[in-house]
This record gives C-alpha cells, structure tokens and sequence, in this order.
C-alpha cells in the first residue's frame, strides 16, 4: 500500500507496521523520527536489532533468552537456586522480575497445554523440567500460569508427574489474579504480593 510520494518512505513505514501493535500513523512517527536522527545514530539503532537476531540464545537450562548458554538469572549467585517458577513465556519473567519479590529461578514452558490449539505436553519444555528437578537440588515450585483451564490443566498435568517428589514444595500464585496473558497487564505491587502470599497447589 503506497501512502507516501516515496517509495524509501513507504517501505520503511512498511517494516514498522508489520509489529504487534503498530498502525501506519505510528510506523509513520516512528519513520519519521529516525530521519532526524544522525546516519550514526540510525546505524547503532539497526545495528542492535541485527546483533540480537543473530547472536541471542536460549538458555539450556530454563529456556529464557540468554547472551551465551546459559542466562544471567541461572548465573547469578544471588538468585536462591532452589525455587523455580513455572511460567508460559518470556514476558512473563519481565513481569515477575520488575515486581522484586521473586528471587528464585525460572522455567519457562514455552506456552500452555491447549488441545483446541494442538498444543500438547510433548510441545512444552516439561522434561526439561522435571530433569532440572532430578539433577538440582529444588526444593520449591511455584506455577505462575494463566488463570484459565489451559493453566489449570497445564498446572496439573505437571503437578501429577511431581507429587510424589519428596521434600518438593509445589506452590503457585494466588488465584484469581491474572496471570499468563494477563501477566504484564497486571500492577505490579499485587503480582508481587501474589507471589510471596502463594498457596499450596491442590488437586
Ligand atoms: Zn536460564
């Protein structure tokens, strides 16, 4: 679609607009603002995005995405490494770690258990999982899943396969708060409060 008198124009709009979220009036603004930016600055901006797609890596551990094989959260030192949070996505991990109430590990699924959408467990990082539970010492695991039936059946479907570890904990966020899609949309004083206030998960 040709809005513009220049072609250059309309394919950069182009490019802006095929993101989440983006209308042509916004690609526009944003066009528009980096053509008043230095060649230098506009090199940096491109050069960034080239050096995430090609160098970014997923964690071998929890699947977050990472720099090299493992990412900074199972590096660091402070984290407690016997907790690990279950959730469905990368975004997910942002939403937790901006509430600072968590300072445990993650593990992310990679989705939820959803049959209308032919996503089955074997599509999931579940053995990962319940390896990482056999070769670490975790003592804790919190779900912090959708507060859906996919989420509850995903819950479960992990919840059967560990609850005959010994000494494991399985915990998750308090019900009734959004969680999964929902995740990054809800405030993050109650995420945060959910989090250290979690419950028993029950059958
Ligand atoms: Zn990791």
């Amino acid at each position: 679609m040709q809005n513009h008198s220049s072609k250059l124009l309309d394919n950069a709009v182009e490019q802006f607009a095929s993101l989440p979220g983006i209308g042509r009036k916004t690609a526009l603004k944003f066009v528009l603002h980096l053509l008043k930016k230095s060649p230098e600055e506009v090199t940096a901006f491109i050069q960034s995005l080239d050096d995430l797609k090609k160098n970014i890596k997923e964690c071998r551990k929890c699947h977050n995405m990472a720099d090299s094989e493992l990412c900074e959260i199972c590096t660091d030192p402070q984290r407690d490494p016997h907790t690990i949070c279950v959730v469905e996505n990368l975004k997910d991990i942002l939403s937790i770690e901006a509430t600072g109430q968590y300072h445990g590990l993650y593990h992310v699924l990679g989705g939820i258990i959803s049959p209308i959408d032919g996503i089955g467990p074997s599509d999931l990082h579940i053995d990962s999982l319940l390896q990482r539970i056999e070769n670490e010492d975790i003592q804790e695991i919190i779900f912090a899943l959708s507060a859906t039936i996919e989420g509850d059946t995903t819950g479960y479907f992990i919840y059967k396969r560990l609850k005959n570890h010994e000494n494991l904990t399985i915990s998750t966020i308090a019900k009734g708060i959004s969680v999964g899609n929902d995740l990054e949309y809800t405030d993050e004083l109650t995420l945060g409060r959910s989090i250290l206030n979690r419950i028993a998960f029950g059958e």
